[in-house]
């Protein structure tokens, strides 16, 4: 059998929400918001599946969901892309990630990874025969070591995968820090692979970024969406990729070797939500930033050491004040058995030794009473 696969865990989020089952716990753990996404998305493939287009849609998506993918990136980017030769659908962000890794890796190539980082990142890039070299940012600050970044970069770099806004981090990117690192990728000749699933959950006033919009980043960049995040549907599994015609056939030959199509019902939902007015957009951010604001500001009345969050579903904490003595992941399973709430260990984000380790994550995208009773069975657990 595969020695990769073999020695690959059971992914953190399954592992927790397994746990929070097991003992009727909130589970602030994996990512997904319990409330519904938008109900024109829904009534859009709901109509789509009983109208009869049930079978294979085109390779690349349905043209109705590239339309909308390339209006998008006009419409909040100022991105003009060409719907037929530089979008292409995928079955989640997921399959987004790893058709690009494919599109563009050779074994032997190195790849820019920065720690923390989601979980499928290292074991793809690794199952491709690539090297990982990997880029640490620690909390509370997740600055990025830009002597470290630039030293990762050499001779063999074909790529570097950037998230932002960053999962656990609630990190945005800034502008400086996009420019340098899009510096070491032309400087490089490499490719940025930017999975940016969180674009439209930002808060604060920070906004997103693309690199793509960097001078000389449009031919280097795939940028990768999620319907998942950017319309509360993380079961529908519809991700999308934006990128230059001069990388997207080899990526749409790995989607078609890995799913080769995904859905179409879901696709023409996804269509509709992408042009839904600003008033969706904006609260979407709003109500997450009132959820953001609820659950910190009650970990922090009950002693946390609550992390700054600027976008994603996601709060750090840093639980050594509260006097408990043990790492994260003791942390996270006693909460679950003892308070009857979820969260995730920070160190399932980092390679090796030395990652931090007294950190939980914490997902807000839930109902406000919801996350008054998770912090309610803190408050009796502490
Ligand atoms: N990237 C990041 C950073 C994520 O947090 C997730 C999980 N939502 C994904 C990719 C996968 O997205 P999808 O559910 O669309 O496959
Ligand atoms: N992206 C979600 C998270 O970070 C979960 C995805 C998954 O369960 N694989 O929690």
């Amino acid at each position: 059998q595969n020695a990769l696969l073999s020695s690959t865990g059971t992914t953190v989020f399954t592992v927790m929400s397994a746990l929070a089952v097991q003992h009727g716990a909130i589970n602030l753990g994996q990512g997904f918001p319990d409330y519904e996404g938008p109900e024109p998305v829904i009534r859009a493939a709901a109509e789509a599946l009983m109208d009869g287009r049930n079978q294979y849609p085109p390779l690349t998506g349905v043209p109705e969901l590239r339309e909308a993918v390339a209006a998008a990136n006009r419409r909040f980017y100022g991105l003009e892309i060409d719907p037929l030769a530089e979008v292409v659908v995928t079955s989640g962000a997921t399959e987004a990630l790893t058709a690009c890794l494919m599109a563009v890796l050779n074994p032997g190539d190195e790849c820019v990874l920065i720690e923390p980082l989601y979980d499928t990142y290292l074991p793809v890039v690794r199952m491709l025969g690539a090297v990982p070299k990997l880029v640490r940012l620690t909390p509370p600050k997740w600055e990025l070591p830009r002597a470290e970044l630039a030293a990762a970069f050499g001779p063999k770099t074909k790529a570097i995968l950037l998230n932002s806004p960053m999962n656990p981090a609630g990190k945005v990117f800034t502008a400086a820090e996009l420019a340098f690192v899009a510096d070491l990728v032309q400087r490089h000749g490499a490719y940025a692979i930017c999975d940016e699933v969180y674009e439209h959950l930002t808060f604060d006033g920070w906004s997103h970024i693309p690199l793509m919009t960097l001078p000389g980043m449009r031919e280097r960049c795939m940028r990768i969406g999620s319907a998942g995040k950017t319309f509360s549907l993380t079961g529908w599994k519809v991700g999308y990729i934006t990128a230059d015609r001069s990388i997207a056939p080899n990526i749409a030959k790995a989607h078609q070797l890995l799913t080769f199509t995904t859905p179409p019902n879901l696709q023409r939902g996804v269509a509709v939500g992408l042009v839904l007015d600003d008033s969706y957009f904006n609260g979407l951010s709003t109500t997450l930033q009132a959820k953001r604001d609820r659950l910190a500001a009650g970990l922090s009345a009950l002693g946390f050491g609550v992390l700054e969050a600027r976008g994603s579903y996601f709060v750090t904490a840093d639980f050594r004040p509260l006097g408990f003595a043990g790492d994260d992941v003791a942390f996270c399973r006693h909460i679950t058995e003892a308070a009857k709430v979820t969260a995730i260990p920070v160190s399932a984000f980092y390679d090796g030794a030395d990652a931090p380790n007294h950190y939980a994550r914490f997902a807000f995208c839930k109902g406000d009473a919801v996350l008054d009773e998770a912090l309610a069975r803190l408050a009796a657990w502490k």
